[in-house]
């Protein structure tokens, strides 16, 4: 089996009410899928993490190096596509764009060897994971406390156990969403915070201890990624855990963070950090350190499916009789193909999403989906 041929789909909706997190604006849903077909029609998908045609543009630049080779050598190719690019590459697109192709490469692996990528990827601690629900974004025209504060209520309504709401627009705004929120969803659902990295050191540090009376289980990119020594500050002047990973790419970059004690929990992003290969030696690398990981999940159902697959096969850290079990991101803001690329949508049920089981990443692509959702061209 040779890989024949490397395709991406680059997918978009237009938003009626355009939303905002603390850097960045959205106004439309854009997501980039990567399909590598094989010489005897075996098709894997995967899905970069960030901007989708300058994703697109470098997974092109990349098959050179992948037509004609072995899919199934997927950490040969891994190293062979890093360092055609390595020079310039070590994070940022390089790193997106070559996660989204280890993830299709897997899919192919899996559904070659008739397994789940869960399987082949060491085993399956799990077959269902409880979700919970990212969203409260800021909207347009509407006003932010009470808009996020109902939202979550429905969230809590739906059966989630937690939910992650954003932050990062100023310190009293945002403590009044905070209060808010807890006030609507009560004193037992898990609450998290994301400020998407939109505070200094000194306004993290204020916002934590303020908001720490509300049970705020993480917060989530407090400052900009590269300030290392920033996150360890925040960490160490507020009582909040940090959170941290969906911009830090390679085994490379979150090592640097965890020798530089960032972040309590890591975030690796399965479609951005390098794939389902790269993913799994950062969480060994976490592991060294006792440091929880968490993967950062924002995309359609293909990134739903890798990380469904790569939580399965998560070791628990410690193995005992109730381990702390992981816990799947499920973005709940309006995305009409986020589901719709999957013949079977994968949805949570009660706030608990089961883990597909069929071969790869378990996922069938609905190409009617693929064509409604196309993005016009540039
Ligand atoms: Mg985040």
């Amino acid at each position: 089996m040779k890989i024949a041929a490397i395709r991406t789909h680059l997918l978009e909706h237009r938003l009626d009410v355009p939303f905002e997190s603390a850097s960045m604006r959205f106004d439309r849903r854009a997501h980039v899928l990567v399909e590598v077909e094989c010489d005897d029609g075996t098709v894997g998908w995967g899905e970069c993490l960030g901007p989708a045609r300058p994703n697109a543009a470098v997974v092109a630049a990349y098959a050179p190096w992948l037509i004609g080779q072995d899919p199934l050598a997927t950490e040969r190719l891994w190293a062979v596509l890093y360092n055609a690019l390595r020079d310039q590459g070590q994070r940022g697109l390089a790193v997106t764009a070559l996660s989204g192709i280890d993830i299709a490469l897997w899919d192919i692996k899996g559904r070659h060897l008739g397994q789940p990528v869960s399987v082949l990827l060491g085993g399956r601690w799990r077959d269902s994971l409880r979700a919970y629900a990212t969203g409260s974004f800021r909207r347009d025209g509407v006003d932010r406390v009470a808009d996020n504060a109902a939202e979550m209520a429905e969230r809590r309504a739906e059966g989630f156990h937690a939910c992650k709401i954003k932050i990062g627009f100023g310190l009293t705004e945002d403590l009044a969403v905070i209060r808010a929120v807890r006030e609507a969803i009560g004193p037992d659902m898990r609450l998290m915070i994301d400020a998407n990295h939109g505070y200094t050191v000194a306004e993290a540090i204020r916002l934590g201890r303020a908001a720490a009376e509300f049970d705020i289980d993480w917060f989530e990119e407090p400052v900009v990624p590269e300030q290392l020594s920033a996150y360890a500050e925040v960490r160490a002047g507020q009582p909040i855990p940090v959170a941290g990973g969906e911009t830090w790419h390679g085994r490379w970059g979150h090592w640097q963070a965890l020798q530089a004690r960032a972040v309590d929990i890591l975030q690796p992003d399965i479609a951005g950090c390098g794939g389902l290969s790269e993913a799994a030696k950062i969480a060994t690398l976490a592991s060294l350190q006792g440091i929880r990981v968490v993967p950062h999940v924002w995309g359609t159902g293909v990134h739903i499916a890798a990380a469904l697959q790569f939580m399965a096969a998560m070791v628990p850290d410690p193995v005992r009789v109730n381990p702390v079990e992981p816990i799947l991101e499920f973005d709940r803001t309006h995305n009409p193909f986020r589901q719709a690329v999957l013949t079977r949508p994968i949805e949570p049920a009660g706030g608990v999403v089961a883990i597909p089981d069929g071969p790869g990443l378990g996922i069938e692509i609905d190409r009617d989906a693929l064509a409604e959702f196309r993005m016009p061209e540039a």
